[in-house]
């Protein structure tokens, strides 16, 4: 696929954009290591003077961003809104608390001084996905330029006009030139990017493929790679649970951005005893849910960002379906241009089907029912993935073998997994490895520097 904006609602193409040239990457490289040398002297209270004023474009463009993401990956125009209004609250996050997470650690040892000091290190790659187009790229963004390194955004090629906005309200905010750059490049151009000498490291949000694929080429390298995966998040109802709350909170989890959220809640997994209350609970607020046009403000699911995957959602499920998988609701696609896929709840499902192991990138609930709490935990884990978790019990002892037990990079209790600037984020398994976000986000591209003064 080239890079191009085509509308997911309509199926139509509205701007197509050539990839750089060699001699252009070329260029944008040359001139990111330049501004690394002189951006890294830059104080703390600089860049947060800058990231500050990045998060004061963002609240005054909110609508024509929203807007933007909404033409080109199909969101709703509330979340997205909400995703714009999300990426000033990092900026500003960092810029109120980078300086204090970058300050000299003094530890005591033989040394007369001795001490941790952090240091950038340099021109760090970015290679991101079109499922939070501004959001993944601030994460990133917000506390790499805090610790004096630069950045180089391979986006998606679906959202290139997400991108070069990035871009735009970065030079706007007073970043100097080089300081933070997009490629628009495909996915083979990757590999020459972290091949080259000037480049230090990288993160990767996306598919399994891509991460294996980036993470190889760094490995050979030996340079530095975040990944943050796919997930197939389990959300476990538990007997003593609020049973409307959890269905309600269920719904919201797995309709996230029309389904297609790494953290979105995908297994469900409910004990016996309330099993069919949940189940009719759920299958009622799939019913109501209102599909359409995503930039009405009342539409609560849009279509999919793109053809395949609406073709990969309706596969999994007709594949799960003909080896005995039961439909309760939705189960195919919506009979209307663009990418549209009825919000599905899938039970019975059976082992080795897709629905077992696999993640539903789309608006499908996977539906099981377990024994007990000691069933939800060992089928809760077992799935390739570990990212976050979201677990429902009023019980003090549940939760805590939940906090103990649940392989994942987070157990939510009574609440929908989402990403915060102040919590670490990321995953186990094959969801990846690293974190973003809060105090350990920024620590993942710095040298930690040992200092001994005699
Ligand atoms: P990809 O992983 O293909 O795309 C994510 C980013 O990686 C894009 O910028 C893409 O560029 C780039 N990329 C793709 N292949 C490579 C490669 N070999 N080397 C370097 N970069 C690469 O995701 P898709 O859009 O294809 O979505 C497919 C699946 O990925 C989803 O069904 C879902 O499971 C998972 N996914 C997970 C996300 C998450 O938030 N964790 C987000 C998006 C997808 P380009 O667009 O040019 O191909």
């Amino acid at each position: 696929m080239g890079i191009a904006t085509i509308n997911p609602a309509t199926g139509e193409t509205i701007k197509t954009f050539e990839p750089l040239s060699k001699a252009e990457i070329e260029a944008k490289l040359k001139l990111a290591q330049t501004a690394f040398l002189s951006y890294r002297k830059t104080s703390f209270s600089q860049r947060s003077q800058w990231l500050n004023a990045a998060a004061d474009i963002l609240e005054r463009d909110q609508v024509k961003l929203g807007e933007t993401m909404t033409l080109e990956m199909g969101k709703t125009i509330k979340s997205a809104i909400a995703e714009v209004q999300k990426c000033a609250l990092v900026c500003r996050y960092y810029a109120e608390n980078g300086a204090d997470f970058l300050k000299d650690i003094p530890i005591t040892t033989d040394a007369s001084s001795s001490y941790v000091h952090y240091e950038p290190l340099g021109i760090i790659l970015a290679v991101m996905p079109w499922n939070f187009p501004l959001w993944q790229v601030f994460r990133f963004v917000a506390p790499t330029l805090t610790a004096g390194n630069v950045g180089l955004l391979k986006h998606a090629s679906n959202v290139p006009q997400c991108a070069l906005a990035i871009e735009a309200i970065l030079t706007e905010a007073g970043f100097p030139d080089g300081v933070f750059q997009t490629l628009l490049i495909g996915a083979s151009q990757v590999e020459n990017i972290i091949n080259d000498d000037r480049v230090k490291a990288a993160t990767l949000t996306g598919s399994e493929p891509a991460g294996m694929s980036l993470a190889s080429s760094a490995g050979k390298q030996i340079k530095k790679v975040v990944l943050e995966l796919g997930g197939s998040d389990p959300f476990i109802v538990l007997e003593s649970a609020d049973i409307e709350t959890a269905a309600t909170t269920a719904v919201t989890s797995r309709m996230l951005n029309n389904g297609q959220s790494c953290i979105a809640a995908k297994r469900f997994i409910v004990v016996d005893a309330i099993a069919d209350q949940f189940e009719q609970l759920l299958v009622q607020k799939f019913q109501a849910l209102k599909i359409g046009d995503p930039m009405d403000e009342t539409v609560d699911v849009g279509p999919l960002a793109t053809p395949s995957i609406l073709s990969d959602i309706d596969q999994q499920v007709q594949k799960t379906v003909a080896m005995g998988g039961k439909v309760l609701v939705g189960g195919k696609k919506l009979d209307r241009q663009g990418n549209y896929y009825l919000p599905t709840v899938l039970t019975d499902i059976p082992k080795g089907s897709p629905g077992e192991k696999d993640e539903f990138f789309g608006p499908v609930a996977l539906l099981f029912r377990v024994k007990d709490i000691d069933e939800a935990i060992a089928l809760a884990n077992d799935s390739p993935f570990g990212l976050g978790s979201s677990v429902w019990t009023n019980d003090p002892n549940e939760q805590e073998r939940l906090i103990n037990e649940i392989e994942a990079g987070s157990v939510f209790i009574n609440g929908l997994v989402k990403s915060d600037p102040r919590l670490p984020f990321g995953g186990i398994k094959r969801s990846g490895y690293g974190r973003e976000l809060a105090k350990e986000g920024i620590h993942e591209f710095v040298n930690i520097k040992t200092i001994w003064i005699k």
